[in-house]
């Protein structure tokens, strides 16, 4: 049978009546943004303190169920510091995933960190447990220091930093057994996953940190933003520090005892944020009925839907399919962005980029098989 395009095309803008074109993912800003926006202007708090970053902190903390969230000015930055908290140090190795976006690879980067790359699995998309296990079995050893070394290079594995891919949740609770096993830290990858779960606990909360990212195309927005999660009041504390130009408090003086970031996420950003997390409910509601449809449309052209495991609750940020092969993938591609649909592919994996490639890995079968097949479709919030 010849791939129906034409009919998943007409399907999808079906999906978004009277569009032209149909992005990927845009925002939606139905809710309160302009009001807490402009609030921030007229009491000129726009900067990194204010109402809004206490408020924004704590409604994180209400949604995930963490017991503390710290603001951060971005994703990335999150990441770089979450990194930074869990103890890794230059020449440290951190374990991951190829298929991820970059920013997980230029946060460890940030630090002198070196990336190991462990496979995924092919329904969940993330980090495989069983691959993470054979990896350490074949490659790593505990020595007297209690911490976990390569036996190929020598070098401390200090953190594994998964990702919840597309917003659909990996083996998470697999993960942190095994690393609670070798002692190496966790730090989840959770920035396209806010209001994804895993057996009932929100993502980002099996590890001893989670980082959020609040990006444009995120599931909410506060236009560029992010955020730590943790219940470790120590780590906490110290994020904020941190991201604070580690500012000794006090209510005057200006004194700092270490080198700290300027990674603050600004009121401004935050009151946008607030207005946007006001409306998560409704906006994961929205994206699991669009998920619906689209299993529904595609389970009926034979064509495979990336969706949930049991015990998993996706936000469904970007709804995934698999094609073929790689030349349907590209006629695909082709195809949708010429007829006003916009589709693609998923990031070149990491171990295929220059800063990465001579980086230790293993046989990457199913993140190449992933990245030869998957394309992303429109999966905006519906109004
Ligand atoms: C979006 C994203 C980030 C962080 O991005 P920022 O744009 O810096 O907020 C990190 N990791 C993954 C997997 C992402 O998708």
């Amino acid at each position: 049978m010849e791939f129906p395009f034409d009919r998943v095309a007409s399907f999808i803008k079906g999906l978004y009546p009277g569009k032209e074109f149909i992005p990927l993912h845009a925002p939606v800003f139905n809710g309160n943004e302009r009001k807490y926006v402009l609030d921030t202007i007229e009491s000129t708090f726009v900067s990194s303190v204010g109402a809004y970053v206490d408020k924004f902190e704590e409604m994180m903390c209400h949604i995930t169920g963490a017991k503390y969230a710290v603001a951060i000015v971005n994703g990335t930055n999150a990441l770089h510091l979450a990194l930074i908290l869990a103890g890794v140090n230059a020449q440290d190795e951190v374990l991951g995933q190829s298929l991820t976006f970059i920013a997980t690879y230029n946060a460890l980067s940030y630090i002198g960190a070196q990336p190991v790359f462990i496979d995924i699995d092919r329904d969940t998309l993330g980090l495989s447990p069983e691959a993470l296990e054979l990896f350490l079995l074949k490659n790593a050893d505990q020595r007297a220091d209690k911490y976990c070394y390569n036996k190929v290079t020598g070098r401390r594995i200090a953190a594994c930093v998964p990702m919840h891919t597309f917003g659909l949740p990996c083996r998470i609770d697999e993960i942190r057994e095994i690393c609670n096993k070798w002692n190496i830290t966790l730090v989840e990858d959770a920035a396209e996953s806010l209001g994804s779960y895993y057996k009932g606990i929100h993502t980002g909360l099996y590890g001893e940190i989670g980082t959020f990212s609040f990006n444009g195309n995120k599931t909410i927005t506060s236009g560029g933003g992010g955020a730590i999660v943790t219940n470790n009041e120590a780590l906490a504390r110290r994020a904020k520090y941190l991201s604070t130009q580690a500012k000794v408090p006090h209510p005057w003086a200006f004194v700092h005892d270490e080198v700290g970031y300027n990674y603050r996420m600004p009121n401004l950003n935050a009151a946008l944020a607030c207005a946007q997390l006001e409306q998560l409910d409704g906006f994961i509601e929205n994206k699991r009925e669009l998920s619906a449809l689209y299993q529904n449309e595609f389970e009926k052209l034979g064509i495979q839907y990336c969706r949930e495991i049991d015990g998993a609750k996706s936000n469904y940020w970007l709804n995934a399919i698999l094609l073929k092969d790689r030349n349907t993938r590209e006629a695909f591609l082709e195809y949708m962005n010429s007829h006003g649909v916009m589709s693609r592919p998923v990031w070149e994996l990491m171990h295929k980029l220059p800063m990465f490639m001579h980086a230790q890995r293993d046989e990457q079968v199913n993140a190449e098989w992933i990245a030869d097949r998957l394309v992303n479709i429109p999966s905006s919030v519906r109004k």
